[in-house]
């Protein structure tokens, strides 16, 4: 707690202060209790740790130790309050990083208590890290408790995949089950802190997995080999003109099999494709139209942050702590769109596209704010390019760009997104895009559409559909043939983030069942079709992925002066907890949007 000064001589092992450490130690334990053998911050215990180091062998203590009743924190967080030595990090914690007021301490002196206001939920999707800044075991992680001991766990270093930041994790392992997902230093994406969704979704992995290939006949999905599978897409596909195929790439699929499946198109021709499932059109003709150039880290260096079309607290959480820790070093915030709680305080602008024109006249208020910053940056969410309005916002980007010299920025929300458009799984000359594709699917006159990993309630009734992916979801039960993919922590595979940052996950487990790694599938699949891929192993089909340098300078977006419609912006994020297919399976998940959101939501 004392700064370290110029000339100060810091001792630390004289017997003074080895004296004064047990004299501290011994009035921190006065009112522990001795639950080591049944806590679960056992093994990885700061105090347990010191005491062992520093501590004394006795206690000299003689009364009762105080009781402190446990409070209710909410689905995710634990807690065993006579453990709690009044540290106040998990306060501090709350307040400064993850931005909201909801616990802090209660009485004086040996009556001091922390609490949840209120007694409710912690409604922050940062509040799992409260579980691992606690020296102690008085705020545990719920779902854990008592599963595993670390001592037991495999450690597996990996990269979260439930938004585009790419969040570096690790993963615990035990007799082939995910028991936990804990954060990984990484100070340039996530810190030391990951979201409650990459924390708590993992138990989505264990349910509704497909674990064999399936065959629709008579209007039923009936379990087969993986022979008749691929049999079975070989006849289709042969009934079929090149005009008529079509494929779509979902959220979480890795770059590798993009790559592996955008090569096996090319093989048949194919020029429908798309990976952008969400429906925004985001455009992909310079590689700094679609990244978020500034990188999470720099956005520290920003005095002016302009948030156009998103939710960055919903959208990408470690986003969103970046710009709360921003904007405690003054730097000033603004949004465009639906006026919701990023947990640091921001004028709102309005939620219409004529204010970013607006903002370019001396008139607006803002325009003095971005003039007179040294580096403003504009953050469009990917609502920004959802309709016909997306060319009239782009304009003005470019115009905040050319006259304020503003760092443009694309907030993705899909761990796959960028890694999709870097390898081109996009419409080639001709072909169609993801609406189109919608469109003709339901149409018929796409007679044939491969699924990878998407999983949209769309209308897909009059086409034959080819689903490969983990879970059975939206896509699964819409699917004349079900091929098994692997999750992200049962494969390695490259992920590129949304600042174009190229991560790798590590097979952590095993696929369930005759699952099997995505690119391998495409790698059978294109033997039986007779279209051989040109790699045999993951390491040869790595090097054919696309390398770029980083950082790169901002084009201007490539779009004529428009006008643009009166429109609103909407939220790409409406249900936090359960915007995937891992989350809507996830009961921790479930959990918090009964506890913390407090609604019988649909999903639920
Ligand atoms: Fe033991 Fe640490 Fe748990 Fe206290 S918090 S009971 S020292 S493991
Ligand atoms: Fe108590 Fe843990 Fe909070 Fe420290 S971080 S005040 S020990 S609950």
């Amino acid at each position: 707690a004392t700064q370290v000064s110029e000339g100060m001589i810091v001792h630390t092992k004289t017997p003074m202060v080895k004296k004064a450490r047990k004299g501290v130690l011994e009035l921190l334990l006065i009112n522990h209790p001795l639950d080591c053998p049944i806590c679960d911050q056992g093994g990885e215990c700061d105090l347990q740790d010191l005491t062992l180091n520093y501590g004394s062998e006795n206690s000299r203590y003689k009364f009762y130790k105080r009781t402190v009743p446990n409070k209710y924190m909410g689905p995710f967080i634990k807690t065993i309050m006579n453990r709690c030595i009044h540290c106040t990090r998990c306060v501090r914690f709350a307040t400064e990083i993850a931005g909201v007021q909801e616990i802090g301490t209660h009485g004086r002196g040996e009556h001091t208590e922390i609490i949840s206001y209120l007694n409710k939920a912690v409604s922050s999707e940062l509040s799992g890290n409260m579980i691992d800044i606690c020296p102690v075991g008085a705020l545990t992680n719920k779902p854990y408790a008592f599963h595993g001991r670390p001592w037991e766990l495999q450690h597996n270093d990996s990269i979260d995949v439930l938004d585009a930041v790419g969040s570096n994790i690790h993963i615990d392992v035990r007799d082939h089950k995910v028991l936990r997902i804990t954060p990984r230093t990484n100070e340039d994406i996530n810190e030391e802190w990951i979201s409650d969704k990459t924390r708590f979704a993992y138990d989505g992995l264990a349910c509704q997995r497909l674990d064999k290939p399936y065959i629709r006949k008579n209007k039923k999905l009936i379990p087969c080999t993986w022979d008749e599978a691929f049999e079975a897409i070989r006849k289709h596909l042969s009934k079929v003109e090149s005009s008529e195929i079509a494929a779509l790439t979902g959220d979480l699929v890795d770059q590798e099999s993009q790559l592996a499946l955008r090569m096996l198109l090319d093989t048949m021709d194919v020029k429908n494709r798309d990976c952008r499932v969400d429906g925004s059109m985001i455009p992909y003709d310079h590689r700094s139209h679609y990244l978020f150039n500034t990188t999470i880290k720099n956005l520290e260096n920003a005095d002016a942050i302009l948030l156009v079309g998103c939710n960055p607290r919903h959208e990408a959480t470690m986003v969103n702590a970046r710009i709360n820790k921003t904007a405690r070093n003054n730097c000033v915030i603004a949004l465009i769109g639906e006026q919701v709680d990023l947990t640091y305080p921001y004028q709102f602008l309005g939620n219409e596209l004529s204010v970013l024109s607006e903002i370019q006249k001396d008139s607006h208020p803002f325009n003095k704010v971005l003039k007179t910053a040294k580096n403003p940056v504009v953050i469009l969410g990917t609502s920004c390019f959802l309709d016909a309005n997306s060319a009239a916002i782009l304009h003005q980007v470019n115009e905040m760009h050319k006259k304020f010299n503003a760092q443009v920025n694309v907030l993705h929300t899909a761990a796959g997104r960028v890694g999709g458009l870097d390898v081109g799984f996009v419409p080639t000359s001709g072909g169609k895009n993801f609406h189109e594709i919608i469109d003709g699917a339901k149409t018929g006159d796409i007679k044939f559409l491969y699924l990878l990993n998407v999983d949209i309630d769309a209308d897909f009734s009059n086409t034959f559909v080819v689903y490969q992916g983990h879970h059975g979801d939206f896509g699964a039960t819409q699917a004349n043939v079900i091929l098994p993919g692997a999750a992200y922590t049962e494969k390695t595979a490259t992920y590129v983030n949304m600042e174009g940052r190229s991560q790798q996950t590590h097979q952590a487990l095993l696929p369930p069942g005759d699952a099997k790694e995505d690119w391998k599938i495409l790698r059978a699949l294109s033997e039986i079709l007779n279209k051989p891929l040109p790699f045999n192993t993951l390491a040869k089909l790595q090097e054919l992925l696309p390398k770029f340098e980083l950082p790169i300078p901002f084009e201007p977006f490539k779009v004529k002066a428009s006008k643009g419609k009166s429109a609103r912006f909407k939220p790409m994020i409406t249900n936090y907890y359960m915007h995937d297919v891992i989350s809507r399976y996830s009961t921790n998940m479930a959990n918090a949007i009964l506890e913390i959101q407090g609604s019988n939501h649909a999903d639920v």
